[in-house]
């Protein structure tokens, strides 16, 4: 899709699923955050993979495994090309953002946090990138801080500073807030970690679908993300970490394809970046994520984060009209998510009612318990937002808003 207008038309006819009716309402999908719809192209991809090509990779000598193995290297030097990573071995396929963060949790941390050491991550963290972290400090005896934030979910940027000393030794946050939408400064935060020699994990589970990522410009030393939210298939995503840092670090899994020889008295390694990668990949997942990454690429992450920006700040406004509503997270920079309450129903029951009209979001704590304390609510309303939504789509959400205001006032 080339051109300077963005025709959403035309990309919704990419997205099959978007043709189905939910309820008797035609499907308006505002659940992106929790998992986004697949173009054509990524079911077409993973069907041909397994009616034409399915075989295990970098084991067998026939053909069918040479051309699997050929698709799955080619989903690498894709994914590499997405991130822009210096090299291929830096570019480990994982199940997902959890999967990549414990893996760094597990291998860096554990080798080399000690007691009296600290990890910092923020309040707005996905549990993802809390769980690991606590699991890693209590095998260490290090100490997990957390950073605290304003009542618009933004980082409090003094705090951080301050926070950030001589015991850091490792600082996670998220690049996007899946239940705020907040873009963390990550290129200054990377920067006042380095300061200090901490390395830096960031959580771009919600970045991947959004906008453009370049971990070299960030000079992060480790990103990861999950294919299903940036319109792959669930179960693969990427780990980015930087060579030297990897090359240090012990194997996370052991099992096949992750050794160059084995016997009983010694086992030598794999080279990166296959070292992480034990047992069988998954193969399929690669090669569709390759395919929904080609099709971010071909629409433009620039294009896609100027539309999503625009449609953002029409749903802000058309939310902001409903009595009674309040907007949870309100940073000055935002993407992809509406999250908010309402004094007259709890979110489960908007929820619902939503859903009677054909229009799916998320209830609930998003995964983020800290945060839903931090400003009091048990739960949010989330409605996110992907590329082939439209401002229909935002009219049929307060459509069903006002139905809840009169099925409750
Ligand atoms: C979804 C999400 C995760 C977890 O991703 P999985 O695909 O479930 O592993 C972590 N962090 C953020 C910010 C997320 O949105």
């Amino acid at each position: 899709m080339k051109g300077t207008t963005y025709d959403v038309a035309r990309i919704r006819e990419d997205f099959p699923i978007l043709r189905r009716e939910v309820n008797g309402h035609p499907l308006v999908y505002l659940d992106n955050a929790a998992s986004a719809q697949k173009p054509q192209v990524v079911i077409d991809t993973l069907d041909e993979y397994y009616r034409e090509h399915n075989a295990n990779v970098h084991r067998g000598l026939h053909t069918l495994s040479e051309e699997a193995t050929t698709a799955y290297e080619e989903g690498r030097e894709v994914s590499r090309r997405f991130i822009n990573a210096g090299s291929l071995e830096e570019v480990i396929f994982v199940r997902g953002t959890t999967e990549g963060i414990n893996l760094v949790a597990q291998s860096y941390g554990r080798t080399h946090l000690q007691r009296g050491d600290e990890v910092l991550i923020t309040y707005m963290e996905h549990h993802s990138n809390i769980v690991p972290w606590q699991i890693v400090c209590e095998q260490t005896g290090a100490t997990l801080k957390v950073c605290p934030i304003d009542e618009h979910g933004q980082l409090v940027w003094e705090s951080f500073e301050a926070l950030v000393g001589a015991r850091t030794k490792i600082v996670a946050f998220a690049h996007i807030s899946n239940a705020l939408g907040t873009i963390n400064p990550v290129r200054r935060m990377v920067e006042k970690a380095h300061e200090v020699g901490a390395v830096t994990v960031i959580d771009g589970a919600q970045a991947a679908p959004h906008l453009r990522i370049d971990v070299q410009a960030l000079d992060c030393d480790f990103y990861t993300f999950s294919g299903h939210k940036m319109f792959a298939p669930t179960g693969v995503g990427v780990l980015y970490g930087k060579k030297h840092l990897l090359e240090a670090m012990p194997p996370w899994q052991g099992g096949g394809d992750m050794i160059k020889t084995v016997s009983f008295e010694r086992t030598v390694y794999n080279a990166l970046p296959y070292k992480f990668e034990a047992g069988t990949p998954i193969i399929a997942g690669v090669i569709g994520m390759a395919a929904a990454m080609r099709y971010l690429e071909e629409v433009g992450l620039d294009r896609i984060a100027a539309y999503e920006a625009e449609l953002l700040e029409y749903g802000t406004r058309r939310l902001q009209e409903i009595p009674g509503l309040r907007l949870i997270g309100t940073a000055s920079q935002k993407a992809g998510v509406l999250s908010f309450v309402m004094d007259v129903a709890h979110p489960h029951d908007i929820g619902t009612i939503l859903s009677h009209e054909g229009v799916a979001v998320r209830t609930g704590h998003h995964c983020a318990q800290p945060l839903m304390d931090f400003f009091q609510v048990p739960a949010t309303v989330r409605a996110s937002l992907a590329l082939y939504n439209d401002r229909d789509d935002l009219d049929a959400l307060v459509r069903g808003l006002e139905k809840v205001r009169r099925l409750f006032a």
